[in-house]
């Protein structure tokens, strides 16, 4: 008697919003390198402080959930302990700061720092001032006001230009973590006399890019970016759209979120972008360029007059100007409307990207070299922070200080 044979395990590839296709934008090889090979990179300071802005918001908004803190937060007092915490969870997993990004004194005996020791201005100490300032700036209109926080959802869809010969599956599954969840009623946020008494800046913001007549539940998917605001538009050809990507990732996850169940109708998202409440100097370097070429979309025409002649005026040797808190405010926010038109193209864009990392998967698995398989094209910046620059054929930060084999 032929015994049966147990049909082949079915496998269904998972790809991560952030992890997977943000990261494959940025460049093919070095995501191939750091995702798919496992290697860590050697001093991922970018991914440190989105991980680790990530990491103090989540434990700030669990504190205020279950011990009602009042805002202020002193820094030394609740927000220091939160950034040890983060930094040891991070350590644990290969991640480390610059050295002048964080403190790591101030909570050993004797020490007696406190805020004002931060020199945010000159590149000090960046990380907790920014954490800081987050937490007091954002936090207090924003912990109110969320539902559920790092919520994971995940979706799949067809696999493209499935073939059943080499793709690896018929379907792919999506996966992201959602910073923060809130839903409300427009109208009601609309409404002076509910309960948001006081002037909370998320509220004051959404009501201004809402129509007053919309009555529906609405959710708003908010996300933290621990970066600058990006131009509109990208000089260098090779350089990621951040701009586009981040609309691109809320579109995407408001799409995985209409699949759950307790979903609401209509969804809109909110996007924080972290760094421009405490710019680092290389952040006013791009902010004046972006001004001066009519990059950005914050300032508009006749918009900040103040702080646009303190940024055009301000040289790299100088002090960091003191900038408003509006213009901080508005240059740290930004609102995505999501129809679904706009939501279809962000799907396509994630099937085109999963399309190409399956395609060059099954190339290596076919044994093309691995820097034939994957495309390599990034940006000078990128690449000049990548590992892997030494070796590849593509870089494009060609200095005298090494040489291309
Ligand atoms: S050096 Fe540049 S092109 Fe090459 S892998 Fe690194 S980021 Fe990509």
């Amino acid at each position: 008697m032929k015994l049966p044979t147990r049909s082949k395990s079915y496998m269904i590839p998972e790809y991560s919003l952030t992890g997977d296709l943000l990261s494959y934008i940025t460049c093919g090889l070095q995501y191939r390198y750091q995702n798919k090979g496992t290697l860590p990179p050697s001093k991922p300071v970018q991914r440190w402080f989105g991980e680790f802005i990530h990491g103090v918001m989540e434990e700030a908004y669990l504190d205020w959930k279950y011990q009602k803190k009042e805002f202020p937060w002193d820094w030394k007092e609740d927000i220091r302990p939160i950034e040890d915490q983060i930094d040891l969870r991070l350590q644990v997993r290969g991640l480390y700061p610059y050295d002048e990004d964080l403190f790591f004194s101030i909570n050993q005996p004797g020490s007696n720092l406190t805020l004002d020791d931060l020199n945010e201005h000159d590149h000090k100490k960046l990380a907790s001032a920014r954490a800081e300032k987050a937490i007091n700036f954002w936090g207090k209109d924003l912990f109110p006001l969320i539902d559920s926080s790092e919520l994971l959802i995940k979706g799949v869809r067809p696999m493209p230009n499935y073939d059943k010969n080499t793709s690896r599956s018929n379907y792919y599954g999506i996966n992201g973590v959602v910073d923060v969840l809130t839903s409300t009623k427009i109208n009601r946020i609309h409404d002076q006399s509910n309960l948001y008494d006081y002037d909370n800046k998320i509220v004051n913001f959404i009501r201004q890019h809402m129509e007053e007549s919309d009555d529906e539940d609405y959710e708003i998917i908010i996300d933290y970016k621990g970066m600058k605001r990006p131009p509109l538009e990208v000089s260098d050809p090779h350089s990621e759209d951040k701009w586009e990507n981040h609309k691109q990732q809320i579109l995407t996850y408001s799409w995985l979120r209409s699949k759950q169940e307790d979903s609401k109708a209509n969804c809109a998202g909110i996007i924080l972008y972290l760094n421009e409440l405490v710019p680092s100097k290389e952040d006013l370097v791009l902010i004046k360029e972006e001004i001066l070429n009519d990059m950005t979309d914050i300032p508009e025409e006749d918009e900040f007059s103040d702080d646009i002649e303190l940024i055009l005026e301000w040289q790299e040797d100088d002090k960091m100007p003191n900038l408003s808190d509006e213009f901080k405010t508005a240059r740290s926010i930004r609102f995505i409307k999501i129809n679904d038109e706009e939501r279809e193209k962000a799907l396509k864009k994630f099937d085109r990207v999963v399309s190409d990392i399956e395609s060059s998967l099954v190339k290596e698995m076919k044994g093309c070299k691995i820097q034939d398989a994957w495309k390599a094209e990034a940006d000078k910046r990128t690449c000049s922070a990548c590992d892997f620059r030494t070796f590849c054929k593509n870089n494009s930060d060609i200095t005298k200080d090494f040489k291309i084999p």
